[in-house]
C-alpha cells in the first residue's frame, strides 16, 4: 500500500511549534539569574521580544518543511543558519563581548569532543547530557537539524547531484570512534594538560573541515559525518532508544530515486530491498518527496505515515527553534 499525503490543517503544525517554543522559552526568560537568551542581556525586556521572534520563526520554517516537496531546502537553509549563528557568536563572544558566550566557559565545538571530552575528563558534562537527551528526544535527527557541525558537511555534500556510496562504511565508523576513545583514554591516562588535550581536538576539527572540502565535495555524500565523526557513530548506534523510524512500504518499484537524494549513504539496493533504511539513517526526510510512489514514509507505533511525520516534525521543529536561540559555547 503507498502512503498517501493530505492537508488537513496547513496551519495546526505550525500552531504547535510555535507554541510548544512560546511557552518553553517563556519559562527560560522568567527564571532568575542570567538572561539565557541574548537579546534580555542586550536590553531589559529584550528576552521577550526574542521569545516571540522565536516562535514566529517556528511557525514559519515549520509551514515549509511541512511541505514535502520543499523539505529538502528548507532543512539545509534552516541547519546552515543556525551553524552560522552558532559560530558568529562564538567569533563575537571572542571578538567583542563575552555576552555573546553561553557561559564565558569555553570549549572547542568539535563534535569528536561529545564521546572524547567525557572520557578525557572522566564525566559527563552539561553537552554530554544535552547529546543524549537530545537523541531520546528527536532520535537520529541531531545529524540532520541539530549540530552545529554537520551543516557544512552536508552543504558541501550538495554541491554533487547524485552521491556515491562509501565503501566499507561501518568498519571505518567503528575504527574511528575506537580510536578516537583509545586516544582519549591515553591522554587521560597520561595526564597531558587540557591545552595539549584542546590542541587534539582542534587538529581533529580542521581534519574534519578538510575531509568536507575534499571528499564529501567530491562524492555528494557526508563523508565528514558518515567515517570521521565518532558522535554521529554514536547517535547511529543509540537511534533505536527513540521509536521514529523510517519504513519503505512494498509498493516501491525500486526506481532508487530516493538514493540518488540520501547523502547519508542510507539507501543503497539492499536497504530498499529490506524494506528499511540502514543504520545511518537520520531522518532528514529529503527523501520522502522524490518518492513518486509515496513508499517511503514515517513510522512511530501504529500512527499513518503521514501522522508520524507531523509528530516527529512538531518535535523536531521545536527543538531545533530552541537550540536556535539557546544553543552558544
Ligand atoms: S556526524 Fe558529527 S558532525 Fe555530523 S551532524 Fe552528526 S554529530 Fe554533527
Ligand atoms: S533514508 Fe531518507 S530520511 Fe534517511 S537519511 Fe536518507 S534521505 Fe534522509
Amino acid at each position: 500500500m503507498a502512503f498517501r499525503t493530505s492537508c488537513n490543517n496547513r496551519y495546526l503544525l505550525p500552531v504547535i511549534v510555535a507554541v510548544a517554543t512560546l511557552t518553553v522559552l517563556s519559562v527560560i526568560q522568567t527564571r532568575g539569574g542570567t538572561p539565557l537568551l541574548l537579546a534580555e542581556r542586550l536590553f531589559s525586556g529584550g528576552g521577550w521580544f526574542q521569545v516571540v521572534l522565536l516562535a514566529g520563526y517556528g511557525f514559519y520554517i515549520t509551514g515549509k518543511i511541512e511541505q514535502p516537496e520543499l523539505s529538502a531546502l528548507w532543512r539545509r537553509r534552516i541547519w546552515i543558519l543556525f551553524s552560522l549563528i552558532f559560530f558568529s557568536q562564538l567569533l563575537l563572544g571572542l571578538t567583542v563581548d563575552s555576552l555573546f558566550l553561553m557561559t564565558g566557559k569555553l570549549h572547542v565545538p568539535v563534535p569528536a569532543l561529545l564521546v572524547a571530552g567525557p572520557v578525557y575528563r572522566g564525566e559527563a558534562g552539561f553537552m554530554t547530557i544535552l547529546f543524549l537527551s537530545t537523541i531520546i528526544i528527536t532520535g537520529p535527527s541531531w545529524c540532520s537539524f541539530l549540530c552545529y557541525f554537520g551543516a557544512f558537511d552536508a552543504t558541501a555534500a550538495a554541491f554533487r547531484g547524485r552521491p556515491t556510496a562509501i565503501k566499507h562504511l561501518w568498519y571505518k565508523k567503528g575504527s574511528v570512534l575506537f580510536i578516537t576513545i583509545v586516544i582519549a583514554i591515553a591522554l587521560r591516562i597520561a595526564g597531558v594538560s587540557p591545552v595539549v588535550a584542546t590542541l587534539t581536538a582542534i587538529s581533529a576539527g580542521v581534519a574534519g573541515v578538510a575531509i568536507m572540502l575534499i571528499w564529501s565535495r567530491r562524492r555528494g555524500m557526508m563523508v565528514h559525518c558518515l567515517t570521521w565523526c565518532p558522535a554521529g557513530t554514536v547517535v547511529n548506534i543509540l537511534r533505536h532508544v527513540n521509536p521514529f523510524s523510517l519504513t519503505i512500504s512494498k509498493s516501491c518499484d525500486g526506481c532508487m530515486r530516493c538514493s540518488a537524494v540520501c547523502h547519508y549513504d542510507a539507501l543503497g539496493s539492499s536497504d530498499i530491498e529490506r524494506g528499511k533504511p540502514g543504520l545511518t539513517c537520520t531522518l532528514c526526510g529529503d527523501c520522502v518527496a522524490v518518492c513518486g510512489e509515496r513508499s517511503i514514509g514515517y513510522k512511530l507505533f501504529s500512527l499513518s505515515p503521514e501522522k508520524s511525520r507531523k509528530v516527529f516534525l512538531a518535535i523536531v521543529l521545536t527543538v531545533h527553534t530552541l537550540f536556535l536561540g539557546l544553543a552558544r559555547i
